[in-house]
């Protein structure tokens, strides 16, 4: 029998599955450590005395040496009634006679680059007001914006503190201004005046890529986990020292609830920095897939899938995730490449949290789709877009058919979209606007609570660069091209009349640009960073997206996410060559405007178009999304410009 059979065998999981508490829990009346490890012969741990930074690094050796003790189901563990508060520690486990040291897997706490792990009481972790902290209420839309912490506040210009630039501290930090002109807000304050509702933080589990040790102006994206449930350390004032970035991390998740932020967790469950990871050094060949010639499986693109239908590693994901909602209060998990992961474990995670804090109390969503094929276990069903029915409705996906509608299939350089220079599809566009719900296709979803609506996020071209590529032959991605901000802003206008969760990547509302540079994980932060200047340069498209967004709220037949939503949306036709109209109703709103019509001019020329009867109000058009604020009234005939969106209410 191969290690894989043997693994995947029912008899190893009726032996070994144990459902437990795994890791380390300190008290003042003692500590105790375990650990599954079904495999080793022996486990002992060291421990290093805290003092000094060396001993939170991976220098000098062990002062004391305890061996844990077998147990039922592979369990180790080793109890006393010290209180070991403070000190780092690691194992030394021997499997099948090889001795290797590793640091926690289940560890919480860390010292720098994670290599140690660090014994914690909780409890002393807590920033002031931090068991009284609580999410702002969900209103009737979900507006997603990705930020990375670091290069939101990196830019001198964003006026954040200096010794705060890049850090938790810094998107914490409220008042600064561009340059400090006590006029343009930025950081924190920024996003207060967009109209968005939750605040994806990139990777802030512990990470691989950025020498904790090194200099600041490190960059990477961090989708390479190291510790999963323990907080990245470069962003932190101090990473020698883990309680710090415990506290840090809890201040600014408790700061964005208090400016009135859900805040999303990107998890990346399905493949870690190296396979020499901490999960294999404690448990060889368990967590990962491997394929029949014994090579690890790569559906990931990043070397190494885990073997996420496992018992035991699914145990271990569904803890993680309990864990950063219970312990930091995230309001929800974005997962990378979901389509790697059993939907089995992704409608168990959703339950659990379900039972643990109400149902549809956390957002749940991913990627469902992976790099390549996966040597999952025969019979897995995995979470991605063949499967999405078989998910739990309050689970989502990332939809790529209106990304690429709009703005033209990533996969190919040139192709183009109905913002620039594509052609329209009257098949694809109704199910877009109904946020694939509803259709009896390949694709689809149960309701539109299942759809995160984009125009782009942190990979690939930002929607500028794309738009730059497809339509400027000099490629000026700095320029302030007339004709790309007006595909910009049809663009978002196309997004906000389709059903779904709305997700926008920082800085798209302000023409970010990346220089072109499609994949930037490991790009300069120079590259990466949010530039406040050129945000408040582009203010009038980030204005346009501000009233879009507000305005879309207004409309409860596009918000609803429920199974049956796509029966507001009652009309789709053509009323000119390369002009779309969409007629939404819904006669028991509470809102202003019990019907709603958006107008998409996709020709060169404006074109004049007759409205349905009745007194329509003019609420948006193609240069401006605060109209309706004015209340105009509409006559029956209206004159849209060429490659404009133009938005009535009745
Ligand atoms: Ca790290």
């Amino acid at each position: 029998m191969t290690q894989n059979d043997y693994f995947n065998s029912p008899e190893f999981g009726e032996k070994y599955n144990y459902g437990g508490p795994l890791g380390c829990f300190c008290t003042p009346e003692g500590t105790r450590f375990s650990v599954w490890a079904p495999t080793a012969q022996s486990v002992v741990l060291n421990l290093y005395p805290c003092g000094s930074d060396d001993d939170a690094q991976d220098n000098g050796t062990a002062r004391r040496q305890f061996p844990l003790a077998p147990g039922p189901h592979g369990v180790w563990t080793y109890e006393t009634t010290e209180n070991l508060e403070g000190t780092y520690y690691t194992y030394d486990i021997t499997v099948d006679g090889v001795t290797r040291n590793t640091a926690d897997p289940y560890a919480v706490a860390a010292g720098v680059n994670g290599r140690r792990s660090m014994v914690i009481n909780l409890s002393h972790t807590n920033p002031e007001g931090f068991t009284d902290d609580k999410a702002p209420a969900y209103t009737n839309e979900n507006i997603i914006y990705e930020v990375h912490v670091k290069d939101f506040t990196w830019d001198k210009a964003s006026g954040v503190s200096d010794e705060k630039r890049g850090k938790y501290a810094g998107l914490c930090q409220a008042g600064t201004t561009l340059n400090g002109d006590g006029i343009h807000p930025t950081g924190l304050d920024y996003l207060k005046q967009l109209g968005i509702t939750h605040i994806q933080l990139m990777p802030v589990y512990d990470y691989g890529s950025v020498d904790e040790k090194g200099p600041d102006s490190q960059f990477n994206w961090g989708y390479d986990p190291v510790n999963y449930n323990v907080p990245e350390g470069s962003y932190s004032s101090d990473p020698y020292h883990g309680e710090v970035r415990i506290k840090e991390l809890k201040q600014l998740i408790m700061t964005l609830h208090q400016n009135g932020f859900r805040v999303i967790m990107d998890v990346v469950y399905n493949h870690t920095y190296s396979l020499d990871s901490f999960l294999n050094r404690t448990v060889p060949g368990y967590y990962y897939r491997f394929n029949e010639d014994g090579s690890p499986s790569n559906g990931s693109g990043c070397g190494n899938d885990t073997a996420s239908e496992r018992s035991m590693c699914a145990k271990y994901i569904l803890d993680s995730v309990l864990y950063w909602a219970k312990e930091y209060h995230f309001d929800g998990f974005r997962f990378d490449l979901m389509g790697l992961m059993p939907v089995k474990l992704m409608n168990e995670i959703q339950e659990a949290l379900d039972k643990e804090f109400g149902k549809g109390e956390k957002l749940i969503y991913g990627e469902p789709w992976r790099a390549a094929d996966t040597a999952a276990v025969p019979g897995t069903i995995l979470a991605d877009k063949a499967n999405l029915k078989k998910l739990h409705p309050g689970i989502g996906a990332f939809c790529d058919t209106t990304r690429d509608m709009i703005k033209g299939n990533l996969m190919q350089e040139n192709a183009r979209g109905l913002v620039n220079g594509g052609s329209y599809d009257a098949k694809t566009f109704p199910r877009c606007l109904r946020g694939w719900a509803r259709i009896n296709g390949e694709y689809s979803v149960n309701a539109p609570s299942q759809t995160i609506g984009y125009l782009s996020c942190h990979d690939d071209w930002t929607l500028w660069d794309r738009l730059i590529n497809t339509m400027d032959e000099e490629k000026a991605y700095e320029s302030n091209h007339a004709e790309a901000m007006r595909a910009n802003r049809l663009a978002i206008a196309l997004l906000i009349g389709c059903q779904g969760n709305l997700f926008i990547l920082s800085g798209e509302e302000s023409a970010r640009t990346k220089e072109g540079i499609k994949n930037s994980f490991d790009s300069s932060i120079q590259v990466n960073r949010i530039d406040w200047n050129r945000i408040w340069e582009n203010q009038e498209l980030m204005k346009y997206y501000q009233g879009l967004f507000a305005l879309r709220k207004k409309m409860p037949y596009l918000c609803d996410k429920s199974s049956d939503a796509a029966r507001h949306i009652k009309r789709v036709y053509q009323p000119k060559d390369d002009c779309v109209a969409v007629e939404l109703a819904d006669h028991t709103t509470t809102g202003p405007w019990k019907k709603a019509i958006f107008l998409y001019n996709f020709s060169n020329k404006a074109q004049t178009i007759d409205l349905p009867e009745g007194q329509w109000q003019c609420l948006a058009n193609g240069s401006d999304s605060f109209l309706w604020k004015k209340n105009l009234c509409q006559k029956a005939t209206c004159t849209i410009q060429p490659m404009t969106a133009n938005i009535f209410g009745n």
